[in-house]
């Protein structure tokens, strides 16, 4: 098979994804008064309406309606106040009811759309991108001077309820194929969930995965899910065709299930664009079907082959009414907004004079933002906060956060970094009392160690010169070289101190302890 970038030389990939969101943080199902709990005991919390017994009606659940047009308003999408439950019908054991309760033609949310900051291995991997100028525009991306943006439209966000959880007995690894009989939990079934369908505007496995990523930190922004691809809170389904460089119609698509990773979602888009072009490239068709990634065969492999919609005999619920938001509905949902991943970001960049890069990356994590500004307000009242921004910035997304990718499920918030140890730590940098590379060291004995960091340093034999008298010797010395410097500054040129500052430091291969050298210098000249 062709590397994916062979491939791209004659094939574009078109990519299109629907991310399906559990409203995790809701306490109740959908439809019912059932509680939402992760890992109860098998079939405690349900009732008659999840377990679609004959006569029970259902009630929509009116925390689960904001939820969804929080999603709509944080991602562009105009929320419609009119519309309703349709019932989708098919028959497997995981929904008792024999349907799933969705939404039709018109869902909550319509026509939204994300941008999304094309850099590094995304900016790499889409063809041929260094071609364009800044201010230029090919398909979807656009130019700019800080880099490339890609607009991705989104269809909708539509309001549905995930089904019970079926778990096979007796076959490989909990797989139903070879398994002698299956269990089915009914707690999940009837939990809140919020499909979102993107038009068919990513190019690249890289920028279906920024996609998701950038959804998935305004869904923890918002607080409507807890979006764990682990626990399948958050889930997504790849869809993905080829068409020749500059054809402008749409392939036949296959579809990836339920990618329960980033790295899947990527590596399993990566293979299945490589596989379609080999096939086409042998003159053979693309079937449109449902596919499965196996990570440990890196491969995909047939589910099976795609239903289409008059197989689930999609009608309007009965017993639900049409649904009808008030602007006063739609108005409170948007007072309730808080601040968003990109608002976050431009405002980090405005007032702390930070790149546009860094500033995104800062926001990448909460807990990291929220560290970054807890050190920002600790500076304010020092008033140093200005140029300790940048090294802070710098640290925490590169040194801090590989750190916290290396011990995977480790909060910032309980590492022994505190804030205090931060500015401590750029502060001896600012005062030249130690090195940048220093300060990376210093950085991973805070986090192993649970020290100080001027405890570290003094431990570690860091500390600059500070004996005193080898201070005087080379300040004596500078002094003495630079008799019409000295003039000068006791003429009021005070500015010079920086320059005999440098000399001191230089005599000492920098190993001088600038408070020291200030004060002695200080005595020397006023005195
Ligand atoms: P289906 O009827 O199979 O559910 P939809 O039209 O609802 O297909 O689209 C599902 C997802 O697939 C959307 O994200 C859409 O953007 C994407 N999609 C649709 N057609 C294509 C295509 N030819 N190639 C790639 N993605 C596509
Ligand atoms: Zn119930
Ligand atoms: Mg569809």
């Amino acid at each position: 098979m062709k590397t994916l970038e062979e491939v791209f030389e004659t094939w574009e990939a078109v990519i299109g994804l629907e991310v399906h969101a559990e409203l995790t943080t809701l306490q109740t199902k959908m439809f019912c008064g059932c509680k939402l709990e992760f890992g109860a005991a098998p079939n405690t919390h349900t009732c008659p309406v999840c377990l679609g017994l004959p006569g029970a009606l259902p009630v929509p659940n009116r925390a689960a309606i904001e939820s969804i047009c929080l999603a709509g308003l944080a991602t562009n999408c105009e929320i419609q106040k009119h519309s309703m439950f349709y019932r989708k019908n098919y028959m497997y054991p995981d929904m008792a009811k024999n349907f799933q309760t969705t939404q039709g033609p018109v869902a909550f949310c319509m026509h939204g759309h994300l941008d999304l900051d094309v850099d590094g291995a995304a900016a790499k991997e889409r063809y041929r991108l260094d071609d364009l100028k800044p201010g230029e525009q090919e398909g979807n991306i656009t130019r700019t001077d800080e880099g490339y943006v890609a607009h991705v439209g989104i269809e909708r966000i539509h309001m549905e309820e995930d089904a019970g959880k079926m778990v096979h007995i007796g076959g490989g690894e909990g797989r139903i194929a070879g398994a002698t009989h299956s269990l089915v939990d009914y707690n999940r079934a009837g939990t809140p969930l919020i499909e979102l369908v993107t038009l068919p505007d990513l190019r690249t496995p890289e920028e279906a995965r920024l996609f998701m990523q950038k959804l998935r930190q305004i869904y923890l922004a918002i607080g409507i899910s807890d979006c764990s691809m682990e626990e399948g809170s958050l889930r997504c389904d790849g869809n993905v065709s080829l068409r020749k460089r500059g054809a402008t119609g749409l392939g036949t698509k296959t579809e990836l299930k339920n990618m329960n990773s980033f790295k899947n979602l990527h590596d399993g888009l990566a293979y299945e664009i490589c596989r379609q072009a080999e096939v086409l490239e042998e003159g053979g068709v693309i079937y449109q079907e449902t596919r499965h990634w196996d990570p440990s065969a890196k491969r995909t492999i047939v589910m099976r082959v795609k239903e289409t919609a008059d197989d689930y005999r999609l009608f309007p619920e009965p017993d639900l009414a049409p649904y009808d938001l008030s602007d006063e509905f739609i108005a409170s949902v948007r007072a309730k907004l808080p601040e968003l991943p990109d608002q976050k970001a431009q405002r980090f960049a405005q007032s702390y004079g930070l790149s546009a890069y860094d500033a995104r990356h800062l926001v990448e994590h909460r807990a990291t933002a929220a560290f970054f500004e807890g050190c920002m307000d600790d500076a304010a009242q020092a008033g140093d906060g200005e140029k300790l921004a940048k090294p802070i910035a710098n640290l925490l997304i590169n040194d801090v956060t590989a750190y916290l990718n290396e011990n995977e499920g480790i909060q910032l918030d309980a590492t022994p970094l505190t804030p205090e140890r931060m500015l401590a730590l750029v502060r001896a940098v600012a005062e030249d009392a130690i090195s940048n590379k220093q300060a990376k060291e210093v950085l991973a004995v805070v986090l192993a160690e649970d020290k100080d960091p001027e405890v570290i340093i003094e431990e570690r034999g860091m500390k600059q010169v500070s004996d005193t008298g080898a201070i005087e010797a080379v300040v004596d010395a500078v002094l003495a070289e630079n008799p019409d410097k000295v003039e000068q500054y006791r003429g009021g040129k005070t500015g010079l101190m920086g320059f005999f500052v440098g000399q001191c430091m230089k005599a000492m291969q920098g190993q001088g302890n600038p408070k020291v050298i200030n004060e002695l210098l200080g005595q020397k000249l006023e005195g």
